[in-house]
């Protein structure tokens, strides 16, 4: 089974260690997330361990834990994620509804990206979930002129679904990109996480060497020495 946090884990995109079990990390944004996707809407999926066994562990728990996610994967600045937590803590139910939205686009882009990882077509359920998802984030993007000249960007205003947006829209450009080739399944059996393959020469197996490449070492390493003796 997978382990992740204190020891092995490694820390998002600021490269930080992780603060040990969850709960303990809070002063960093709650539980360390891992940021080893490629693509904001893959990591998104990746907020699952053990996907397929029977120890599945969701960290997406609370909204909280969305807003961690968001911000250490990029999708929030520390000042939009507070002033998600301030409208969450107003507004409970409506925040409870925000992360079962966003629960249910990241089960469909897990679905979706998988399939095209193991060269299968997604289930229509699955592309149709997201696409009744996709237009709701999408109309909530603006113009924006910044220094160097038009942007699309989200609006300022703390709405609670401002977390998935962004993911919506990374996998969205991702499905029309080249890149899409370029998507791997984790190797492990027990893994499913998915990551954008842009090694060299293609030949990433794993979503994280310490992690699920590591124990695949390890396994390897006690087969030989049983065969051996
Ligand atoms: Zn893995």
């Amino acid at each position: 089974m997978r382990q992740r946090g204190s020891e092995d884990g490694a820390r998002g995109s600021d490269g930080a260690q992780g603060g040990g079990a969850k709960g303990a990390g809070a002063a960093a944004g709650g539980h360390p997330f891992e940021i080893t996707g490629g693509a904001l809407c893959l990591d998104l999926a990746n907020t699952v361990d053990n996907r397929p066994t029977g120890r599945r562990r969701d960290y997406l728990a609370t909204y909280d834990d969305l807003v961690s996610w968001g911000m250490q994967a990029g999708a929030l600045t520390r000042d939009e994620a507070a002033g998600l937590r301030t409208r969450a803590r107003r507004d409970p139910a409506q925040a409870r509804r925000a992360l079962a939205g966003t629960l249910k686009a990241r089960e469909a882009i897990f679905a979706i990206f998988s399939a095209e990882a193991q060269g299968r077509r997604p289930s229509p359920e699955a592309l149709a979930t997201f696409e009744t998802a996709l237009p709701g984030a999408l109309a909530r993007l603006r113009l924006r002129r910044g220094a160097g000249g038009y942007e699309l960007a989200w609006p300022d205003e703390p709405h609670l679904d401002r977390v998935v947006w962004p993911a919506l829209r990374s996998a969205t450009e991702l499905l029309t990109s080249a890149e899409l080739r370029l998507i791997r399944l984790c190797a492990s059996e027990t893994c499913d996480w998915l990551f954008l393959d842009r090694s060299r020469n293609q030949s990433r197996r794993w979503c994280n060497m310490k992690v699920c490449g590591n124990r695949h070492k390890v396994r390897e390493h006690y087969l030989r020495r049983r065969g051996a003796g």
